[in-house]
C-alpha cells in the first residue's frame, strides 16, 4: 500500500506532541517521517536546558498533551527519582514545578507509549532541512525525502543582536544566545554584569547565575523595566469565570476596562488578580479571533507588553531567587533605552537613556543579550523557509508574528491563496489564533493539525473557538 507522506519539520514540543497525536490516530496509511537534528525529541529551545535553575513556568499540573489529560504530566513526574531528587519542585501548596528538561522525558516517555500501541510507520530523521521543492524535502546532509503533506513546527529563531551591539558582538564577553549551553559558565563570579532585556530569559539568566555562586552586580535593562510576575505559591483559589456582560466586550479598550472591573470583583471575593488573568488566557483565542487587524494592532503596539508580563509568569521558586537579589540589590532594574555600548579597556560602558528622563552610565564586565526568539525574523532565520517564501508557498502573518495560515492552520500564499498541502504548527501560527505560546494551547493546536492531516471533515481550529466568548 502507498502511504500518505507527512514530512513534520521540528522536533520540538509542536512537532513532537504532533507526531504523538498522529500516532494515537492509528491511520496506517500514514508514514510520519519527522526531521530534527537534535539527538532528543520534545526538547526545542524551551525543554533542552539541562540547567536545573530552569523551571517550568506553570505548575506541572497544566502541562498535558490533550485536555482530556489533564494533570498527567504531573502525576507522571511525581512518579520518577527527579521528584524525590528535587524537593525544592514541591511548592507550599502542593503545586509542582520541575526542572523544565523533565517535560522532554515525559514527552519521550508519551511518544514511546503511543509508537508501542500505532501500526503507523514513523522515523526520525537526524537532519537539518534545507529546502523544499517539487514534492521533496532536501535535508542538510544531502538527503531527499518525499512529501504528500509538510508541517512546518519551528517556532523560536535565535536571537537577533540589536544593532547597538554591532561593535562588541564578536566579544568573548558578551553572550548573545543564553539559551547555548554553558553560555554563562565562563562568567567570573564577581563579574559586574548587564543583562539587556527583563523578561523570562532574563530571569533564567539570574536563576543560573545564582546557582553558579554569582556574587558581582548585575543589571537589568529593558525599555519599561517591566519584570514577569510570579505565580501564585500559597492557599490554592477556585476557578475564576469573568462576570457576565452584556453586550460582551468588542474592542481591545473595553476588553481592558472588563478585565480591570473583573480584578475588582475578584479582589472583593479575596481572589487574586491572577485567576482573572488565567480566565483571559482560556478565553484568549477566542477574544483574539473576535478582533479585526487593525484591533489586533492596537493591541500588540499598546498593551503586549503588559500583558505579557502577567499573562507569561516565572515559577514562584524563580520568583524568590529575583526578589532576594532586588532586595540584596545585587540585582537592579533599569527602565531605559540603551544608546550606546563601548569597549573601555577591559570593561563595557553602556549609556542609558532612563524611562523617566535623564541618563545613566554603566561600567560592567559582561554583557548577557536576553531579548528573546526573533520571531518576526522566523522566515528570514532559515534557507527553508526563504526557500518556501521565495516560491511563494508562505509569507508572514500580517502582524509579524510568524507564518500566514488560515482556520484549518494551512499556510496562505503571499496571493492570498490555501496552500493545502502545507501546515504550520505551534506559535508560528499565532497571528492567526493569538493565544498560542504556552501549553496547553500549543497542545492542543497540534492535536486539532493531526486530526486534519489525517481527517479532512474535521472542523477547523478557529471554529472551535466560539465568536461569543461569554
Ligand atoms: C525558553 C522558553 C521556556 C518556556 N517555558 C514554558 C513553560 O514552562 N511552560 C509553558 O507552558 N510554555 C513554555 N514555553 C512556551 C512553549 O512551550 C513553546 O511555545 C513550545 O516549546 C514551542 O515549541 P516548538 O516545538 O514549536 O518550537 P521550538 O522550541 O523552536 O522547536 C523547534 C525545533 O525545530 C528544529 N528545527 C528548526 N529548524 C529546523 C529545520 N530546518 N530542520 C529540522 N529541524 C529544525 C529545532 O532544532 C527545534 O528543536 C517556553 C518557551 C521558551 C522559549
Amino acid at each position: 500500500m502507498i502511504k500518505r507522506q507527512i514530512v513534520i519539520v521540528g522536533g520540538g514540543f509542536s512537532g513532537t506532541a504532533l507526531a504523538i497525536q498522529l500516532l494515537r490516530q492509528n491511520n496506517d496509511q500514514v508514514a510520519i517521517t519527522l526531521i530534527e537534528p537534535r539527538d532528543d525529541l520534545g526538547e526545542g529551545v524551551a525543554y533542552s536546558t539541562q540547567d536545573p535553575a530552569h523551571r517550568i513556568n506553570v505548575p506541572a499540573a497544566r502541562m498535558q498533551l490533550s485536555e482530556h489529560e489533564q494533570g498527567d504530566f504531573d502525576r507522571w513526574y511525581r512518579q520518577q527519582p527527579a521528584f524525590s531528587a528535587d524537593p525544592a519542585s514541591l511548592c507550599q501548596d502542593g503545586a509542582v514545578y520541575p526542572q523544565r528538561r523533565q517535560f522532554a522525558k515525559y514527552l519521550r516517555a508519551q511518544l514511546r507509549h503511543a509508537l508501542q500501541g500505532s501500526s503507523v510507520s514513523f522515523q526520525h530523521i537526524h537532519d537539518y532541512a534545507r529546502d523544499y521543492r517539487d514534492g521533496y524535502l532536501y535535508t542538510e546532509r544531502g538527503a531527499h525525502y518525499p512529501v504528500d503533506q509538510l508541517v512546518l513546527a519551528i517556532s523560536h529563531p535565535a536571537p537577533v543582536i540589536p544593532s547597538v551591539f554591532e561593535g562588541v558582538s564578536a566579544d568573548a564577553n558578551v553572550v548573545t544566545d543564553p539559551w547555548q549551553p554553558h553560555a554563562l559558565t565562563s562568567i567570573d563570579k564577581d563579574a559586574c554584569i548587564a543583562i539587556i532585556g527583563t523578561g523570562l530569559t532574563m530571569s533564567d539568566v539570574v536563576a543560573s547565575l545564582r546557582r553558579q555562586g554569582h556574587r558581582g552586580r548585575i543589571h537589568a535593562i529593558s525599555r519599561r523595566g517591566q519584570l514577569p510576575r510570579s505565580n501564585l505559591s500559597g492557599p490554592s483559589y477556585p476557578e475564576y469565570r469573568l462576570s457576565p456582560l452584556s453586550p460582551s466586550p468588542r474592542t481591545v479598550r473595553e476588553w481592558l476596562k472588563y478585565v480591570r472591573q473583573n480584578v475588582v470583583i475578584a479582589a472583593q471575593q479575596q481572589l487574586p488578580w491572577q485567576v482573572v488573568v488565567d480566565d483571559v488566557r482560556r478565553q484568549g483565542q477566542a477574544i483574539w479571533q473576535q478582533f479585526d487587524l487593525a484591533e489586533q494592532r492596537r493591541f500588540l503596539r499598546h498593551l503586549r507588553p503588559w500583558w505579557d508580563v502577567h499573562r507569561y509568569r516565572i515559577a514562584p521558586q524563580v520568583a524568590r531567587v529575583l526578589a532576594d537579589c532586588l532586595a540584596s540589590s545585587q540585582l537592579q532594574i533599569h527602565a531605559a533605552r540603551l544608546r550606546a555600548v563601548y569597549r573601555v579597556a577591559d570593561q563595557f560602558a553602556l549609556t542609558l537613556d532612563l524611562r523617566r528622563g535623564g541618563t545613566k552610565k554603566l561600567l560592567v564586565d559582561n554583557i548577557v543579550l536576553t531579548t528573546g526568539p526573533a520571531h518576526q525574523q522566523l522566515i528570514a532565520s532559515q534557507p527553508l523557509l526563504t526557500s518556501l517564501q521565495a516560491q511563494q508557498l508562505i509569507t508572514p502573518d500580517p502582524l509579524g508574528l510568524g507564518i500566514a495560515v488560515n482556520a484549518q492552520s494551512q499556510a496562505i500564499t503571499p496571493a492570498g491563496e490555501v496552500n493545502t498541502r502545507l501546515f504550520v504548527v505551534g506559535p508560528a501560527a499565532r497571528g492567526r489564533f493569538g493565544e498560542l505560546m504556552g501549553l496547553p494551547q500549543v497542545a492542543d493546536h497540534a492535536q486539532s493539525v493531526a486530526m486534519q492531516l489525517v481527517n479532512r471533515s474535521y472542523q477547523p481550529i478557529s471554529e472551535r473557538c466560539p465568536h461569543d466568548v461569554q
